[in-house]
This record gives C-alpha cells, sequence and structure tokens, in this order.
C-alpha cells in the first residue's frame, strides 16, 4: 500500500474509533489510554519535526534567496523573476486569507469549550493577552540576536530567523558575486539532510495520524470532520481562483498572453504535478515544455524553472495561510491583527523556503500554528488530507512557476 493510502486509511480508522469512543469520552480506562499511549504516539512524530525545523528553514531560506539574488549575469532576469515571485505569492496569500476569514470553515465548533481543562491543549486564546501593538511587531521582525532567535524559534521568533537568513542568504550572493561557493554546498547538504529526517519521521506518520485524529474525534465528535471537509473546500476554491484569476490577470497585463490557451498548453505538466505532488519530480517535464511548446527562451526557462521549483511555490502559500486561519478557528485562538500580518507574512516567506517535494510544506504549517498558539495535535486533522491538498497546491506551485517563465520572457525583442 502506498503511503499517503495508510495515511488516509490511518485517518478513517482514527476518526471512526474516536467517533465511536466519543459516547463514552466519560470512561476513565479510555482516557488513560489516549493519554499514556495515543497522546505520546502522536507527541513522537511532531519532536522529530519540530526537531528539524530551525536548520531547514534556515538553509532553505538562505539557498532560496542567494539562488534568486545570484545568477552569473542574467541579472535582469533574476529581478524580473523575484519581482513576479514575490506578486504572485502575495496574491495567492491574501486570496487565501480572505476566504478562510469569509468562509469560515473551522468556526463554530466552540472546541475552547468542549476541551475544557484538556491536558496539554492549553494555549488558547492565550495570544489575545499577548497581541502586541503592530508597529512594535513589524520591528521585531528585525533581529537583535539571530542567535535568539533561532533559540527561541518555536516561541515566536520563528519570522525574526526568516528575516535574519534571507538577509544572509541575499549578503552571501553578493559577497560571492553568485558563483558556487562552499556555503552553498553546505546549505544544499544541510537541507538535504533535513529532507532526509523528514522523510523518516513520514514513515512514522500513519501511526501519529491515528493518534491524533482519535484524540480529536474522541474530544469534539463527528462536528469536526465536517469542518474538515469544509475546510478541503476552501482550499481548492482559493488554488482555483488563484490560476483563474492572479494568473490570468497577470499573463494578460505583464505578457500579453491569452490565458486559457496557455494553460491548455500546459495541461499534460499540470498532470504530471497532480499525480507527483512534487514541483521538484515535474521540473523536467516543465523545462521540456516550456521550450518545445511555450517557445520560451531556454536561458530564461531554465533559469525561472529551476530556481521557481524550490523558492516560488505559490500554492503552498495559500495553502499555509488557510491551514493555519482555519486551525485557529478551530481551536477557537482569536488571531490580532498583528498575528495575521504575522501569518500572511510567514506564508508568502514560506512560499519562498519550502522544498518541492511531497509534504514539503508540512514542517512550516507545525511552526505557524506554534507561532500563534495553535495546539500542535491540529496538524494530525490535516495530515489525513494533505495527500490530496499537496497534489491540488503542486498543480498550482507547477502553474505558477510556467506563468512567471512566460513574463519574464516578455518582451521577447529585448535581449536579456
Ligand atoms: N508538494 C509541494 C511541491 O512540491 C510542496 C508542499 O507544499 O508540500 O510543490
Amino acid at each position: 500500500m502506498k503511503h499517503h493510502h495508510r495515511l488516509l486509511l490511518s485517518l478513517v480508522l482514527g476518526a471512526v474509533a474516536g467517533l465511536v469512543c466519543h459516547s463514552f469520552a466519560g470512561n476513565g480506562g479510555l482516557q488513560m489510554f489516549n493519554r499514556y499511549l495515543l497522546e505520546p504516539v502522536g507527541q513522537i512524530f511532531l519532536r522529530l519535526i519540530f526537531m528539524i525545523v530551525v536548520p531547514m528553514v534556515m538553509s532553505g531560506l538562505m539557498l532560496g534567496v542567494y539562488q534568486l539574488s545570484s545568477h552569473h549575469g542574467l541579472v535582469r532576469v533574476a529581478k524580473r523573476t523575484l519581482l513576479f515571485t514575490v506578486m504572485a505569492s502575495s496574491a495567492s496569500v491574501v486570496i487565501g486569507v480572505s476566504l478562510v476569514n469569509l468562509l469560515q470553515p473551522g468556526t463554530g465548533l466552540d472546541i475552547s469549550q468542549m476541551l475544557g481543562d484538556a491536558a496539554g491543549v492549553h494555549k488558547i486564546s492565550q495570544n489575545v493577552a499577548q497581541a502586541k501593538p503592530v508597529v512594535q511587531s513589524l520591528l521585531e521582525i528585525i533581529p537583535k540576536n539571530p542567535l535568539q532567535s533561532a533559540v527561541q524559534a518555536l516561541e515566536g521568533e520563528m519570522l525574526s530567523l526568516m528575516f535574519f537568513s534571507l538577509a544572509f542568504g541575499a549578503a552571501l550572493a553578493a559577497t560571492n558575486g553568485g558563483k558556487p561557493s562552499r556555503w552553498l554546498e553546505l546549505l544544499e547538504e544541510t537541507y538535504a539532510a533535513c529532507l532526509r529526517v523528514v522523510d523518516a519521521a513520514m514513515q512514522f506518520a500513519p501511526w501519529a495520524v491515528f493518534a491524533l485524529v482519535f484524540q480529536s474525534t474522541f474530544k469534539f465528535g463527528h462536528q469536526i470532520l465536517f469542518s474538515l471537509g469544509f475546510y478541503v473546500l476552501v482550499v481548492v476554491a482559493g488554488l482555483l481562483l488563484q490560476q483563474g484569476l492572479v494568473y490570468s490577470a497577470l499573463l494578460r497585463l505583464f505578457g500579453g498572453i491569452a490565458p486559457w490557451q496557455f494553460f491548455r498548453q500546459c495541461r499534460d505538466v499540470y498532470l504530471y504535478a497532480f499525480a507527483t505532488a512534487s514541483s521538484n519530480a515535474t521540473l523536467p517535464r516543465s523545462l521540456e515544455l516550456a521550450e518545445r511548446e511555450l517557445k520560451l527562451r531556454p536561458e530564461v526557462s531554465r533559469f525561472v524553472l529551476t530556481i521557481g521549483s524550490t523558492a516560488n511555490l505559490n500554492g503552498t502559500a495559500l495553502f499555509e495561510g488557510i491551514t493555519v486561519l482555519f486551525l485557529a478557528q478551530v481551536y477557537g485562538v482569536d488571531l490580532s491583527l498583528a498575528q495575521q500580518v504575522q501569518v500572511v507574512l510567514m506564508s508568502i516567506l514560506a512560499g519562498i523556503g519550502t522544498a518541492g517535494v511531497p509534504g514539503g510544506s508540512l514542517p512550516l504549517i507545525m511552526i505557524l500554528t506554534q507561532q500563534v498558539g495553535i495546539p500542535a495535535e491540529g496538524m494530525g486533522l490535516i495530515l489525513g488530507v494533505d495527500r490530496f491538498l499537496d497534489m491540488c497546491r503542486t498543480t498550482l506551485n507547477v502553474s505558477g512557476d510556467l506563468v512567471i517563465a512566460a513574463l519574464v520572457d516578455q518582451p521577447r525583442q529585448n535581449p536579456v
């Protein structure tokens, strides 16, 4: 059985077992079983992922901006790529955040009441008290001491760590003129090692999904599953809006390209991205399509697509924004304006610093949720449906890369 099938099966089994036991939630034996067996199983998985987040985010972001801001003389191409990447990524997060605020897929559960004094889930609504003025929060994005940000990344310093990584990555690129360096090798190897740790943790994920979903349905009953279905629909709607509105507008406005014809030409690559759930695995197909079908200049498409497959993940950015706010609604966490701004900024950065592999965005989601005080157990809920959403968001990720490649390639008459 494939890994994602096992995850789905675990979700179903965990949900069914949790629902059945929900009716006997007062039973002491069941509570002990949940607390001393299932909770630790879920926690092992969550801790393995947390463990790797700091090196992964730092090396991922440094690599991303390094590649974006330096490339052997292709300065104009790099600048346009950066500009369109930021535009597309920001638009996707704004769509996601607006949709989730408008449709509120996670509200109505009143989980904060159901939680009572449930062990381990105690951060709810603490955030309101901790909320800082927006100006202060924005100022604190620039860290006084990056080492302290790394140490306290899981306690709210993540954004400043990301800022440091971006600044350092850009400075590295500027210092050695974008030539390959030992730093680059070190970052690449660090990042590859982090991915291996995530892979190893994912082997454990089916057990964790069972345990985490069991806990949710055991505590909250069937309503949580309705919210989950609604959440999936909201993510898919957001991805479709980004494709149908934002990409179409960008293609028309900045490239004079007819969007639907363009999308039709790309459909094979979309299918491939959907099936593999990996931007990296789709890269060879995208490169081929860009040169053969879209007739983009190879020097442009190779640069934009290669970098885009790791540093321009618009679908991922949109998904991260929706997921964090959805979980905040589910757990009754009231986010202040400053915290919502933080989620938006971090989601945009997540689109730059995430690996183009299946489930690449999961470590970042954990950090984002942690950052705003959502219980880490929320991960269990979304993991069960993540493969499907991963397939959808990867399709948009790849589509975004092709759109940006086509835009950077314009106007054709100007030499790069
Ligand atoms: N699977 C995505 C990609 O490869 C990354 C993610 O969002 O998990 O583009």
